[in-house]
């Protein structure tokens, strides 16, 4: 495994500026790419499974925090308020109450449930500096969210089916978690007291985990109710938690959320609040440290590095490299004035594919296929060389061809 702090920055990822601020890190163009594919995967696996998508303040008052709990259990973490006239806003630390706040705007009958909404919101945490570092401890996290408001009965069911997508997408990303963890209150006066609540999730969540191998640990819980956490270990086999599902019975009832039910009575929901990849930071640090780089292909930054052999290839070549573009596929140039094809090989070795130009390949039409892993194909018209690379980068698969 690799450092995600050291190759982040000699990969032009992401780095950081003293002016900006420790745990305040920036996306280079490459990083960004990245990041833009791994956010455009979580929206498209959401869409495909009945989320639909909001957007929120990446602020709220006071109040709003002292309602959830957040400000009883959870200032530590937050950042002191800003008074603005006569209120006080602070940065929020998760997106949970302002999706709250949107279930309650609209009359929901049993009928509109599940009703799943999902973001991928900013949220804020005041880390000391002394633990910052890299992507994995920051202070402004981008977060992939949801909340599943739903009846009692249909709790355990999406939070399974949550469980799937978070191990589809582990399985596109090529990560593989160290464990499934089942978190616990412990004895600190942190978690909220409410009798039975903590019983009741915690039953739910076991028959979630029926299918799965899973350690029970105390003390690692939401102050609001346990979860599910799908740990991954970093280079020095420190654990950290990726995605999660949690079962929480206890913020419906905190903003008195409601539905109406077919016997046309007053219901409470509940909560089912799911991560599939975590916070951005995390999971693209994660993929740096077990890929070294060389990203699955839909997640690498650069997808194809055209290499003609000359000079004279270089107008197909840089026409190759359009029509990547015109593909979706991220795509460049690697010509001959940066030194010998095996130079520019060597250059382009996290690139997963190599499409070589001779002058063969330029009277054909066609273009030399060489793949990361040192494999070679046989030359290959370039609309079938392009677009068998784009189905794979768009069903994201892990293999390369
Ligand atoms: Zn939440």
């Amino acid at each position: 495994m690799y450092d995600h702090r050291k190759l982040g920055r000699e990969l032009d990822l992401f780095d950081g500026d003293p002016l900006i601020g420790a745990g305040l890190p920036f996306w280079l163009p490459d990083g960004a790419a990245v990041r833009m594919a791994l956010e455009d995967y979580v929206r498209d696996v959401e869409r495909r499974n009945g989320y639909r998508h909001v957007y929120s303040p990446i602020m709220g008052k006071r109040e709003l925090y002292e309602i959830s709990g957040h400000w009883d259990h959870y200032r530590d973490d937050m950042y002191p308020p800003m008074s603005i006239g006569e209120e006080q806003v602070v940065l929020r630390p998760s997106l949970c109450p302002h999706h709250a706040l949107i279930y309650r705007s609209r009359g929901r009958s049993y009928r509109d449930l599940p009703l799943r909404l999902a973001e991928l919101g900013g949220m804020y945490r005041s880390e000391l500096s002394g633990v910052l570092g890299g992507l994995t401890r920051v202070r402004a996290i981008q977060l992939n969210d949801a909340h599943i408001f739903c009846t009692a009965d249909q709790a355990v069911e999406e939070a399974r089916a949550a469980l799937e997508l978070i191990a589809a997408a582990h399985a596109a990303m090529g990560i593989r978690p160290v464990r499934h963890r089942l978190s616990l209150p412990g004895s600190s006066g942190k978690y909220v007291a409410v009798p039975g609540l903590w019983e009741r999730a915690g039953e739910m969540l076991r028959e979630v985990l029926h299918d799965v191998e899973y350690e029970a640990v105390e003390g690692e819980a939401a102050f609001y109710g346990p979860k599910i956490d799908i740990q991954i270990a970093d280079n020095l086999g420190r654990e950290s938690t990726l995605s999660t599902v949690q079962i929480d019975l206890y913020q419906p009832a905190r903003f008195d959320l409601e539905y109406t039910g077919p016997d046309g009575a007053r219901h409470r929901p509940v909560m089912v609040h799911r991560s599939i990849v975590g916070s951005v930071e995390r999971a693209v640090a994660h993929l740096i440290e077990v890929h070294g780089g060389a990203f699955p292909a839909w997640l690498a930054p650069v997808q194809v590095a055209v290499l003609p052999l000359g000079e004279d290839e270089a107008a197909f070549a840089d026409s190759v490299v359009s029509r990547c573009a015109a593909l979706g596929l991220r795509a460049e140039l690697s010509g001959p004035e940066k030194g010998s094809l095996g130079a520019r090989i060597r250059e382009a070795r996290l690139v997963p594919y190599q499409l070589i130009v001779g002058s063969r390949e330029v009277a054909a039409g066609e273009v030399s296929v060489r793949l990361r892993d040192g494999r070679k194909l046989a030359a290959l018209p370039v609309a079938e060389a392009l677009g068998r690379i784009a189905e794979i980068t768009s069903r994201r698969e892990t293999g390369l061809w």
